[in-house]
């Protein structure tokens, strides 16, 4: 699997199948973060999820497509699986990927995204708190998975490839912008502990 037609096909998930859903969550009072799990061999569409932290704090958009995604009739054996997250999943949702098997996910947004463009700075808080860590010092690739970012796979592609990868990142960028300008607007309104 080269990266160029992954890095492809993981932008199109966000797109088309995991945007979406955020959307409506979104409109609900959820945050925008959403996940989706593929296949290996042929990066089919296993399941696309996100938050919905107001029923359940725990729902991240991560663990709440892991829920879904052990509701399934024959969900898969995770090790044939990739993990898509359009945000650098916290600690609780790390973790919740390497508990269920994964050796791997694949992430949009960074956790400095996270705090700055999105204004949710609890990914890094609790990692500074919790385990004493600064901004990227957790090990991205250690002995349960491997972590990707899908920006600096675009970044990396050859050209034609990677102008269309920037430009449909910048689209995307644009459509989480205004999600997360409705999440900020609504944000008191909802009950969840850390918003
Ligand atoms: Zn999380």
């Amino acid at each position: 699997m080269s990266d160029s037609k992954l890095t492809h096909r993981l932008l199109g998930v966000i797109e088309n199948d995991i945007l979406p859903l955020t959307l409506r969550g979104v409109s609900g009072g959820n945050k925008v973060f959403g996940a989706a799990i593929l296949r290996k061999d042929d990066l089919s569409l296993v399941i696309a999820g996100t938050n919905d932290e107001t029923s359940n704090p725990l729902w991240h958009g991560e663990v709440h497509t892991l829920k879904q995604f052990y509701e399934l009739p024959d969900a898969p054996p995770t090790k044939e699986l990739l993990f898509l997250s359009t945000h650098e999943p916290c600690t609780m949702c790390m973790s919740a990927i390497t508990w269920a098997g994964f050796d791997n996910y694949f992430y949009f947004f960074s956790h400095e995204d996270s705090r700055d463009s999105f204004a949710i700075p609890h990914d890094l808080k609790i990692m500074k708190e919790l385990y004493g860590l600064e901004p990227g010092g957790y090990r991205r690739q250690n002995a349960f998975f491997t972590a990707r970012s899908i920006i600096d796979m675009a970044v990396a592609a050859d050209e034609p490839e990677r102008s269309d990868f920037l430009q449909r990142i910048d689209a995307i960028r644009d459509r989480y912008a205004l999600a997360s300008d409705t999440y900020q607007s609504h944000k008191g309104e909802t009950k969840i502990p850390l918003g």
